[in-house]
């Protein structure tokens, strides 16, 4: 089939489950919903008691909410994912002149975090599979350049401590945190997940399931504009560690001693805490959370039964013993030479987007982003080769409403 065949073809199976025409408004990669929420009436409790602001009812009661839906222990809610990963990164230890092991295949935040406390990315390649970091691939970087010493754990090549294994739950596939665990463990790594995207995901570990970000020391949530659920900005901290909890919460609000008028503050600190009013909907949304995860998984086997005999392409899927969210569903050109899979990429984003179906292609790779063009690396082949094959389509979870 030529290049314009097959792009025609995919189009047409993207309108067919979409409903698209070239009169209806365009369709995003994913919008935030509060239809049939208590939005409303939890925002305007806030108007109405004046608590807008980072201390109040809503908040304590978000985090409440998502250790009862993620079986955390505690959460700790704070203004966006990016500063959730930062505050995490700093409580275990990463510091100037550090450097972070994570995968390049994530959105920037995830190399920015460490960065800002003035720590180095060292990227490490991915799995095809879970599209998260590789417990073999992370084997070889470490057993190539780390080096045991009574101060921790080196790499010899650039002389840096190794401080923090950083590894993501991409598109909210959960990534092989047990056999990743086992590698940290056996180097003494402390662990933080990215789970800004895998609200809602789990996977089964000797036993039972865990949610995404409860494997490791900590693990973060996002709540951009485009995540499951959206407080116009937020994160958090999920954590078991009662320790932890009660360091970040300190930290994420200046480090504030308790006391009924004296400002007496500790240490250095940040001013993180999530405010009221973003709370309040993120409360709202928690409440619909799993109608929203039925629907997003009714929308990704709606996608996967309309591709299935599609030539070319197939989606990303939930990995073995695991419940992804679904957050994003994805499409895999599958050429064997990954430039025509990207041609062929390119071909649909353009007719795509001239239709009103604006999908995106995965993240540029972040080794390749001018600022860390020089952090250190392993071989990263698998990551080169997906970031090439991968294009997310529209997955908002209202999408198939008021559809059959
Ligand atoms: C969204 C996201 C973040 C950052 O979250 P913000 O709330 O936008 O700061 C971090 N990592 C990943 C993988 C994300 O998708």
């Amino acid at each position: 089939m030529t290049r314009t065949a097959e792009t025609a073809e995919i189009l047409q199976v993207l309108q067919q489950v979409l409903g698209s025409s070239s009169t209806s408004k365009p369709i995003v990669l994913h919008e935030p919903d509060f239809s049939g929420t208590q939005a409303w009436a939890y925002v305007k409790d806030c108007l109405d008691t004046g608590w807008v602001s980072t201390a109040g009812q809503w908040v304590s009661r978000f985090e409440q909410e998502l250790c009862a839906v993620t079986g955390a222990s505690h959460a700790v809610a704070v203004t966006n994912g990016t500063v959730a990963l930062r505050l995490a990164l700093h409580l275990l230890g990463v510091g100037p002149g550090d450097e972070v092991l994570l995968p390049p295949l994530s959105f920037v935040a995830t190399a920015n975090a460490g960065a800002h406390l003035g720590a180095v990315p060292h990227f490490v390649d991915i799995n095809a599979i879970t599209l998260g970091l590789c417990p073999e691939a992370l084997t070889e970087r470490l057993e190539r350049i780390a080096e045991r010493t009574p101060a921790g754990l080196f790499n010899r090549e650039t002389g840096r401590r190794l401080a923090a294994l950083l590894p993501v739950h991409v598109f909210g596939h959960p990534a092989d945190l047990p056999g990743l665990l086992t590698v940290a463990e056996a180097w003494g790594l402390p662990v933080v997940e990215d789970a800004a995207e895998a609200l809602g995901s789990w996977r089964d570990h000797a036993g039972k399931a865990s949610h995404c970000g409860l494997f490791g020391a900590i693990g973060t949530l996002s709540f951009n504009g485009n995540k499951l659920i959206s407080t116009g900005g937020g994160g958090a901290l999920l954590t078991h560690d009662a320790q932890l909890a009660q360091r970040a919460r300190h930290l994420s609000t200046t480090a504030k001693l308790p006391h009924p008028w004296a400002f007496e503050h500790d240490e250095v600190a940040w001013n993180d805490r999530l405010p009221n009013l973003n709370a309040a909907l993120g409360v709202a949304q928690l409440e619909d959370l799993s109608r929203r995860l039925e629907a997003k998984r009714q929308l990704a086997e709606r996608y996967a039964q309309a591709f299935a005999g599609v030539e070319g392409v197939e989606l990303v899927s939930e990995p073995q013993g695991c419940r992804s969210n679904h957050w994003l569903v994805s499409l895999r050109f599958t050429a064997a030479d990954p430039a025509e899979a990207q041609a062929q990429r390119q071909s649909l984003l353009e007719v795509a987007h001239a239709g009103g179906i604006l999908l995106r292609p995965v993240w540029q790779s972040l080794h390749l982003l001018p600022m860390y063009a020089d952090a250190p690396r392993g071989p990263l082949a698998v990551a080169e080769d997906q970031a090439a094959r991968l294009l997310n389509l529209p997955s908002s979870p209202q999408l198939l409403e008021g559809r059959d």
